[in-house]
């Protein structure tokens, strides 16, 4: 069995700005990425089976162009959501519901979609998004509120030779509870996904405090960044250039290159790139993904850092 992995876009940055005229969102093409699909294929090229991982505003669109996906080839066996930010949740309801009515039409199979995601994210989709859990999804929790580093239970998935390990990492305004008490629960996880060949880790979203990548506080980080370590391919939250002195809900480039160095990825792939916090005259801002891989390549060898760094392009397929 083949697995790709399908990179789906949104909006040109997240999204598209209203009232923004800078150059990324005045384009008219859709640049960036927090969604990606693991598309498995058998002999003949047929997809056996499909796991996307989030699904934000213009994901279907993505599905829909996918050459895997595409008609009577759409399929749908798993959902895994980092979180519930509504960047990665937005077309839960628009994707699991025609996905229903196509299947019915053709006389297949119309169960729940399994749904992998932690404990918190699924009570905030319970409030936000009631219909779609009570009548669409079988969800399954992988979590009881382990904090960040901690590595959580792999998901149950039927796919040979794949394993797919959440990790718990934390991620600012979206470890709030979604009732209105103050205590903060870990709703974001990242995902290792292993394959006979590939690791590749999608290491989107969090804050700019998971300074267990780089300072491991406990003999469970040491052993998660371990895990992390040497992967294939890392695709990590990057959203604007310069680190900042405070906490902020993304890290920036200048965080991501800390990192780096001890997960030394062998391709590092720049999601979530928006470069609309530091403004105007600053790196990031307003570019393409085309000047962000440009930049971000000159500064990775100026850190002396191992392997390549790009902004994947929406569409583009990595062999796992
Ligand atoms: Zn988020
Ligand atoms: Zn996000």
């Amino acid at each position: 069995m083949r697995h790709l992995l399908h990179i789906n876009g949104l909006d040109g940055p997240l999204l598209q700005q209203f009232g923004c005229d800078c150059g990324r969102c005045r384009a008219p093409e859709r640049a960036a990425n927090t969604s990606a699909s693991l598309i498995s294929l058998d002999g003949d090229g047929q997809a056996v089976h499909h796991l996307l991982f989030d699904v934000g505003l213009g994901v279907m669109d993505s599905l829909n162009a996918s050459p895997y996906l595409r008609g009577a080839a759409a399929r749908l066996d798993g959902i895994a959501l980092t979180h519930w930010h509504p960047d990665h949740v937005a077309e839960l309801n628009r994707l699991c519901v025609s996905h229903y009515n196509n299947r019915r039409r053709r006389g297949q199979d119309t169960g729940r979609v399994p749904l992998h995601c932690r404990a918190g994210t699924l009570a905030w989709l319970k409030r936000e998004q009631g219909y779609v859990v009570r009548v669409h999804v079988e969800p399954h929790v992988f979590d009881e509120c382990e904090p960040p580093g901690a590595r959580l239970r792999p998901l149950p998935l039927s796919l040979p030779g794949v394993q797919v390990t959440p990790i718990s990492v934390s991620h600012y305004t979206a470890d709030e509870r979604p009732d209105d008490s103050a205590e903060m629960v870990y709703c974001c996880a990242a995902f290792v996904i292993e394959t006979a060949r590939t690791k590749a880790v999608l290491l989107w979203d969090m804050d700019s405090e998971n300074e267990w990548l780089v300072a491991p506080q406990t003999a469970e980080q040491s052993a998660t960044v371990a895990f992390l370590a040497d992967a294939d391919l890392l695709f990590i939250d990057t959203s604007f250039w310069h680190r900042r002195a405070h906490r902020t809900t993304h890290p920036s480039f200048e965080n991501v290159l800390r990192y780096a160095r001890p997960l030394r990825p062998r391709r590092t792939l720049l999601m979530h790139l928006s470069g609309h916090p530091d403004g105007p005259g600053n790196p990031g801002y307003g570019w393409m993904n085309a000047a962000w891989t440009a930049a971000a390549s000159a500064a990775w060898a100026e850190a002396g850092l191992s392997g390549t760094v790009a902004a994947p392009d929406l569409g583009e397929m990595f062999e796992m």
